[in-house]
């Protein structure tokens, strides 16, 4: 089974926002970005259901030009491995000392790359209780590139449980 490139729906369970928020405050209250991945199953040709957040192996970067985050490919591939056939990495999100935007750097960068992938940047080192709606929600379109989602957009493709 692979990735429906129709997929259009997420359900999110409410635990799943707060596990992430946990996960990239701890980080950032040392100052440092952080990523964290959701992991799901597809339900049908244009829903996923997000089961769980997940911290891969990571290292951070800051220095005087700014921060920075990255997966290693090894721990990437290792998330990969332990996961059941089924389930699969949907998203990634990623948190900011600031606003939330996806830079250049994210752009380019390949965490995941099936058509459809979400990526979600988290303002402010995750210092507040994570709501998409404060946040950027970005999706890759093959051809086009990430393509950041309006809110009505946002709100129309993710139901938090
Ligand atoms: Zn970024």
């Amino acid at each position: 089974m692979r990735i429906p490139a129709t997929l259009q729906h997420y359900t999110v369970p409410a635990t799943v926002l707060s596990d992430s928020r946990e996960m990239l405050r701890e980080r950032g209250l040392k100052g440092l970005e952080a990523v964290v991945v959701w992991v799901g199953n597809v339900v049908d040709d244009t829903t996923a259901r997000i089961t769980a957040a997940v911290s891969p192996g990571q290292i951070a970067y800051r220095s005087d030009a700014g921060c920075a985050v990255e997966v290693p490919p090894e721990a990437l591939s290792e998330l990969i491995e332990i996961l059941p056939d089924d389930v699969f990495v949907l998203a990634r999100l990623h948190t900011h000392p600031t606003e939330a935007y996806h830079s250049d750097v994210d752009d380019t960068n390949m965490l995941i790359s099936h058509h459809g992938a979400i990526s979600i940047v988290v303002p402010y080192f995750a210092r507040d209780a994570l709501k998409l709606a404060r946040c950027s929600v970005n999706e890759l379109r093959h051809g086009t590139g990430w393509v950041e989602l309006t809110a009505a957009e946002v709100s129309r493709r993710f139901t938090v449980l």
